[in-house]
């Protein structure tokens, strides 16, 4: 039977038959692999992920934790799925055989995350931060760091979580108050409160791995005085043994509209509730360089705003599938053209709008899946190059997607999950179908990891003109390359890559002039009609290239591509030509707005 989670016909496309990552074997990294590797570990993640991860996604959606006041209850199913995936050793598939890891490409790792994302997005959340978690200790941290904490988040013993926001400081972490006061033993103790931090205080795991932003006293202001902390629940003796608890004390759970399954906590460091050694305060041991805190995380936010994406795209993947499903079932209504009341009713596929539902879910879904799964092979190319210029060039690339990674499928597969609903009528408004929860977990995506307007901030402040504009000439070259591609092959590609070779020229001519205008507050106040303009223009882009990968051949499968291609071009792109026009006037219409006229 076809899944409702993914498609592995279309992951089989993407994989190999676009991005050819099969290739990616010759380079040594990842040499000892191979495609039959490759297959299995998809095969794998999609049969736990149907297994262990789909079956309590309501259940947990309904029961979410509980806090009595001493200890935090998960549904058992949790840790069951947790154990499973951790049994499968799937934790280090991407990460260095060095540490442990399978060191496969990041790509095929993210095809097979996908399969649990979709499947229970808030139990893969703790899998989630567990990686990012180990990876970030991996590059920054000491041996003995390794040793305590990365090796059991690896075995799935311990988890791990990101504790950067406070309530006073979400998108400006500049703000943060948190203070770690250095001790004589090296040492650090921490004080102060954190806010939403995801997976932190249950009975999952053993112990958990808290990666906590802090300030030293006397360091520097805003964010070059933030310092990295591993604090755990639990201190790890020498020999590896769980020793005393650490003074973490948690305040309370957040009751969240989606992914309740995993636990949002308010948590206090050094509150004395705990006493480690006899005294308050809850011990840190410092990651990397003090007061470089800021930039050893942003390793993980990185990697955390793909798998947002990710996420993102998974969820409006599976609210895809099942409307698709319903859509092929549900009889209601005549063809437009029919005369006869008392011919019998077709089903809703059948209606033109509800087609029109289901390709922009396709051309959503699809194209944000093969976003994430190039960027992710940018990540493969960077971390398998065989020059520093190569290297260069890969990580160029990604870092002026990765805001639109971030933020695309945030958006739009939001937009998939909400057409989904509308496809199951009233009966997408109800709990008894999937779609609305679907909905209501993918709505944090635009939210956490930097909002929505932090990333086109970060799109159009640093991204664009990064190296004086290297990062948008290296975006310019790829997209030059496949409008090339698309040009040779002729037909309706060459005029779908005539189209974005205009809206790309447009875009750089608005940017050019916006920046050349000196007015930065117009230009900046516009950022998010920047990055939705960009990310639209990106994901044409992406469009074209799956469709040169088509390259004429036959079938249901290849027909949908290109027609989904096609509506992409037609209904999605030209939303472009207005939002360039308002950026190009630096219109001023928001910053001219007055409090008071509100
Ligand atoms: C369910 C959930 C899970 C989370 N998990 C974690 C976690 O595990 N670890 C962690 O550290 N944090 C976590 N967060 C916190 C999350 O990252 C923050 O909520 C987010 O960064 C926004 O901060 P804020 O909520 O304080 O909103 P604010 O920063 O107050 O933003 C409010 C609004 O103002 C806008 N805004 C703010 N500053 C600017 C600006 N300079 N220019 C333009 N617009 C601006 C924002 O875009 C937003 O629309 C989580 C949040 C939620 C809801």
């Amino acid at each position: 039977m076809k899944s409702t989670l993914l498609s592995r016909r279309d992951l089989e496309f993407l994989l190999y038959e676009w991005l050819r990552v099969d290739e990616l074997t010759k380079r040594d990294r990842f040499s000892e692999h191979s495609r039959e590797t490759f297959d299995a570990v998809l095969e794998l993640c999609e049969q736990l992920a149907t297994r262990y991860f789909a079956p309590h996604n309501k259940k947990s959606d309904a029961a979410e934790p509980t806090f009595d006041g001493e200890k935090v209850s998960v549904i058992d199913e949790v840790k069951e799925a947790l154990d499973a995936f951790g049994q499968a050793d799937l934790m280090g598939m991407a990460m260095d055989a060095e540490f442990g890891g399978a060191q496969l490409p990041m790509t095929v790792a993210e095809a097979g995350f996908a399969w649990f994302s979709a499947a229970n997005v808030s139990t893969t959340g703790y899998l989630m931060l567990t990686i990012a978690n180990i990876n970030l200790l991996t590059k920054f941290g000491t041996p003995e760091q390794i040793e305590a904490f990365v090796r059991p988040m690896l075995a799935g013993r311990f988890s791990g979580t990101m504790a950067l926001s406070e309530t006073q400081a979400g998108s400006s972490l500049a703000d943060i108050l948190t203070r770690a006061e250095p001790q004589d033993d090296g040492t650090y103790r921490l004080f102060g409160a954190k806010m939403w931090i995801s997976g932190a205080e249950h009975e999952l795991t053993e112990n958990i791995v808290n990666l906590v932003l802090a300030k030293i006293p006397g360091g520097p202001p805003g964010t070059k005085g933030i310092s990295l902390f591993i604090v755990p629940k639990y201190l790890v003796a020498p020999d590896g043994s769980i020793g005393e608890r650490n003074d973490i004390a948690l305040a309370g759970l957040n009751h969240k509209m989606g992914q309740r399954g995993i636990t949002n906590t308010v948590l206090n460091f050094g509150e004395g509730k705990y006493q480690p050694g006899g005294a308050p305060g809850a011990v840190g041991y410092l990651v990397g360089e003090p007061h470089r805190g800021l930039a050893h995380m942003f390793h993980m936010m990185n990697e955390a705003r793909l798998g947002v994406g990710m996420g993102a795209v998974s969820l409006g993947y599976t609210g895809y599938l099942k409307s698709l499903e319903y859509a092929r079932e549900r009889p209601q209504g005549r063809p437009v053209t029919a005369k006869d009341p008392s011919a019998p009713q077709i089903p809703i596929i059948g209606h033109a709008d509800v087609r029109r539902m289901l390709l922009a879910q396709k051309a959503y879904v699809e194209g944000g899946m093969a976003l994430l799964l190039y960027c992710a092979k940018l990540v493969d190319l960077a971390n398998s190059a065989e020059s520093d210029d190569e290297r260069d060039a890969a990580t160029l690339l990604l870092d002026i997607l990765t805001p639109v990674g971030k933020s695309w499928p945030s958006q739009w597969c939001l937009e998939a999950n909400s057409l989904a609903i509308q496809v199951h009528g009233g009966y997408g408004y109800t709990r008894e179908y999937d779609v609305e929860q679907h909905y209501r977990d993918n709505r944090l995506n635009p939210i956490h990891e930097g909002t929505h307007g932090i990333q086109s901030l970060d799109l159009l402040g640093r991204k664009v003109t990064q190296r004086g504009g290297a990062s948008l000439a290296a975006l310019g070259t790829a997209i030059g390359q496949t409008v090339a591609h698309a040009t040779a092959a002729g037909g309706e590609t060459a005029e779908l890559a005539a189209e974005l070779d205009a809206t790309w020229q447009r875009l750089v001519e608005v940017t050019t002039g916006m920046f050349a205008s000196g007015d930065i507050e117009a230009a900046m106040a516009n950022s998010v009609v920047f990055l939705e303009a960009f990310g639209h223009l990106v994901v044409a882009w992406i469009w074209l290239e799956q469709l040169v990968a088509v390259n004429g051949r036959s079938g249901d499968f290849y027909d949908g591509k290109r027609q989904a291609a096609r509506y992409f071009f037609r209904y999605e792109l030209p939303r472009t030509a207005p939002q360039l026009d308002l950026l190009a006037r630096l219109d001023r219409t928001t910053l001219d707005m007055r409090d008071e006229w509100f």
